[in-house]
Formats: structure tokens, sequence, C-alpha cells
């Protein structure tokens, strides 16, 4: 069995970049840049008022109040076009470019205008209220480090340099494969000892959510042969598979078998950890292969520690695990021997910091409660948390 961070570090390693298209800068929210974005002109492009007011020479205003004569206008896109001289000024609207000559903008509040005159009211320093071009990004600076997500937090950075199109990662194609013979389709009503398979949704869901294209196949019964033909049509077009299910030791767990005989290579099946301890983790030259539990919890917290990574790695995201905060325990929480455990949880952010609570669940089948987390706690294996004792606190 090796630790979560282990198996991390492995799924890390062994992903490969998918290689790159060019798309429409208005879809490429989600994906992540392929290339360093360099400036390719001076931010602003003209040294830009900040206010509305008036551009003035700020000598000229040293001994307020001062009368100077307005001379003319720069609005937002329509700048004064002359220069400006000892004794004038020039009426400025936020956005505006600064003219010729002045080097600092009186905000309208600290003016009386009348007549062709302004009175400055209080003297205003050098450069106050401009934006100087290039203060914000010189042309040629990088603006945005290759294995960015774009997010509606810096997507004006390409919109602003009129990219049209972006060159980002690829999607991973992720094949979604439910198992287990007691599964129908969610559209069915479940037979007898029937239930409906609600792990396809919660992974497709996740996998669009990171910028995959999942695909979800028809539930495979427990029989290694309908598994293995399942993943070898999965294996013709997907850069990675995910099967739920079928990973314990039991009579009719055939996912690690069925891995196998369509020619991948085991690389780990244990991991120290609780919800999830039986995790198999395979390869055939890029195509990757996880088979997660099927207990609902399981499979979405295995998926959120690894097989999120492998598909943020696969488009050139570096820290693609995700990084702990720290809080304290709300509550104690009981260590397992040998495993980590990853304990669903409501974290609350106070005065006195981060404050995590156990959710009462009734273990990894119990996806009812876990609608409750917005975090996960980490409890290393073998050692209990008491009270009010610092945690490792990943939000979800
Ligand atoms: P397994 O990992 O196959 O031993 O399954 C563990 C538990 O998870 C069993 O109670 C299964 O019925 C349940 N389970 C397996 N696959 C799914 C699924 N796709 N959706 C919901 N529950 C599942
Ligand atoms: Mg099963």
């Amino acid at each position: 069995m090796i630790s979560v961070q282990e198996a991390q570090k492995i799924v890390h390693r062994e992903s490969r970049l998918l290689g790159t298209e060019n798309i429409a800068l208005e879809a490429a929210i989600g994906r992540i840049t392929a290339k360093a974005l360099k400036a390719n002109s001076d931010i602003p492009p003209f040294d830009r008022s900040q206010m509305d007011g008036y551009a003035v020479i700020s000598s000229d205003t040293a001994s307020s109040p001062v009368s100077l004569t307005i001379v003319g206008e720069s609005s937002a896109g329509r700048g004064y076009s002359g220069r400006l001289r000892h004794g004038q000024a020039v009426r400025i609207m936020t956005g505006a470019r600064v003219p010729e000559g002045a080097d600092a903008v009186q905000q309208l509040e600290a003016t009386i205008e009348t007549g062709g005159a302004v009175t400055i009211l209080q003297a205003v320093e050098r450069g106050k209220f401009i934006v100087p071009r290039g203060a914000e990004a010189k042309r040629g600076r990088v603006c945005l480090a290759a294995g960015s997500v774009l997010t509606p937090w810096n997507i004006a950075i390409p919109a602003t340099f009129g990219l049209k199109t972006i060159e980002v990662s690829k999607r991973p194609r992720v094949a979604i494969i439910p198992t287990g013979s007691e599964l129908v389709p969610i559209y069915r009503k479940p037979p007898k000892d029937k239930i409906r398979d609600s792990n396809s949704l919660v992974l497709a869901a996740f996998c669009k959510s990171i910028g995959a294209l999942p695909n979800v196949l028809p539930i495979a019964s427990d029989d290694e042969t309908a598994l293995v033909a399942a993943i070898k049509t999965a294996a013709k077009s997907n850069d990675l598979i995910i099967t739920t299910g079928g990973v314990s030791v039991g009579k009719y767990d055939r996912t690690r078998a069925a891995f196998e005989k369509s020619g991948a290579e085991i690389i780990f099946e244990r991991i120290r950890i609780k919800p999830g301890k039986p995790v198999v983790f395979a390869r055939k030259k890029n195509l990757l292969y996880f088979g997660l539990p099927g207990n609902p919890v399981s499979a979405a917290v295995t998926f959120f520690l690894l097989v999120r990574a492998a598909i943020l790695s696969m488009q050139g995201l570096k820290s693609a695990s995700p990084t702990p905060a720290f809080g304290s325990a709300a509550a104690p929480l009981k260590a397992t021997k040998e495993r980590d455990g990853f304990l669903p949880a409501k974290a609350r952010f106070t005065d006195k910091g981060i404050i995590a609570e156990p959710i009462k669940w009734k273990g990894s089948s119990d996806f009812i409660s876990l609608a409750e987390a917005n975090a996960l706690v980490h409890v290393p294996a073998g050692k209990n948390i008491n009270f009010g004792e610092k945690v490792e606190v990943i939000f979800l």
C-alpha cells in the first residue's frame, strides 16, 4: 500500500500532455493556456485619467485655490489634441487620455468651474490620478503563464490583446464505465435487489468541471469478459478510462484483472486512504486507467484526490493536486491505524480561523450525508485528533 502523496506523485508522473488546439476566446473559460501570454502593447496604451476632473500642470496648483483657463476637453475615446501650457486646464473624464504637457489630474470634487475657467481648490502632486502608459503591463511582459486556467478573472488579458483565438491544451476524453450487476441506469426503476447507477453522473460532472470531455459508457455487469470488451472499446477513443466498482477482494471484483487483460500495466492498486483504499491505477502507452471503488463517497473522494490531478496534469496544470488549508477540529477525530482519513466535513471561516466539523455519516456509501460537506479533513493514519487541534482542510 502506498500513501496518498505517493499516489499523487505517481499519477502526476504518468500523465502525459495531450497537445494543444486553438479555440475561440469566447469558448475558453475553464481551459488551460498552452503558452505564456505576453503583452503585445503597453497597458494602458496611453497615460490614462483615473478620475473625472481637470488635467493640469501640478506646479500650477501649488498655491491653491488657483484659477486656470479651460482650453478644451479630453473624453474617453477622444483625447485633447493640443498641448497644455502653464495657467491652463483641460476638462477630463475617467479613461480619457491625459493631454501632453499635463502631469496630474484633479478630481471634479476639488474644483469649481465658472465660465471658461476652473478653480482648483486643492493642490495636486505630480502624477496624481494618472495611470501612466505601460504602468500595468509593458509590451513584452508575460501577463499569463503557460498552464493557467482561464477564468472570468483573467480572460480580460487575452481579450485586451485582441486574441480572437487562444492556444489551450486539448480536453482529455474520459470514458466512464460503471460496473456492477446490481446497477440500472438512472431513468429506470430498479427491480428487486438493484440500485441506480449514480456514480456515472457524479464523475461526468467532475470531469466537465475541470475541462475534460466525459463519455459515459453502458453499465458493465460483474463479468470479466464484458468488462474487458467495454474497456477495449473505450481505449480506442479516450485518453483516460475510469471504472467504478469491482476493485475489492470479492469473487465478482474483476476490475484489476480486466485492466490487465486489456493490456494495461498495473501501477498501483492499494492506497493508504479512507474512504477508498482499493484504487487501481494502470497505464497502456499514454492511456491511463483508474479503477475506483463503487461506493459513491469513495468514488468521489478518490476522483477528487487522484483522477482530477491526472486530468489537470494532462492539460498542463502544474500543481494539480488539491492544496490543503489549516483549521481546527470542531470535534475529536478518530484515526484509522494504517490509513489516512479524508473525512467529509463542514468547514467555516470564523474570527478564529477555519473550523472544521466532521459530518455525521454512515460510511463510504452515504452520499446523502456527503451533500452537506464542503471540505475533507485529513486525519493522518494512527494519529487521533483532539477537539480544537490543528487539521488539514481540503475545500471541495
Ligand atoms: P463495489 O466497489 O463494486 O464493491 O461496490 C461497493 C458499493 O457501491 C456497493 O454497495 C455497490 O452497490 C455500490 N455501487 C457500485 N457502483 C455504483 C454506482 N455506479 N452507483 C451507485 N452505487 C454503486
Ligand atoms: Mg460491485
